[in-house]
């Protein structure tokens, strides 16, 4: 796997930083994130580092879909698929990424 120094979400998925993981593959991790900006927020981080969405090439739309089914079972694991959510990447610092390891966000619960 290809991991890269100095990258906190790679330290999380290699156990050097101790986390739960609410679900993982042999693409996948899945983690609740640090500082929540909704009742339900949850990472869905690819086990390889790849910095973006701007960073994706051709052989990733398994990835990525990967990512989205996977994004689907977590809503219904943390109980609001039912009530909605939201799925949104932040790219590049203009968009809001403060973490340059591509994770798709998940989050809801408000009803
Ligand atoms: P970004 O702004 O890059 O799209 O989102 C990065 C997210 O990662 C932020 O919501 C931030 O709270 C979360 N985060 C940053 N560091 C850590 C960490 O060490 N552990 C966890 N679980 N989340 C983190
Ligand atoms: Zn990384």
């Amino acid at each position: 796997m290809e991991h890269s120094e100095n990258c906190i979400f790679c330290k999380i998925i290699s156990g050097d930083i101790a986390s739960e993981f609410l679900f993982q593959d042999e693409a996948l991790v899945a983690f609740k994130d640090i500082k929540p900006i909704a009742p339900v927020h949850v990472l869905i981080v690819p086990k390889k580092h790849v910095r973006s969405i701007n960073d994706l090439t051709a052989g990733d739309e398994a990835l990525i879909s990967r990512m989205i089914m996977a994004a689907k079972d977590l809503a219904k694991q943390t109980g609001v698929n039912k009530s909605g959510y939201r799925l949104f990447f932040n790219v590049e610092k203009g968009g809001g990424q403060e973490i340059f390891h591509l994770h798709l966000h998940l989050i809801g619960g408000w009803v």
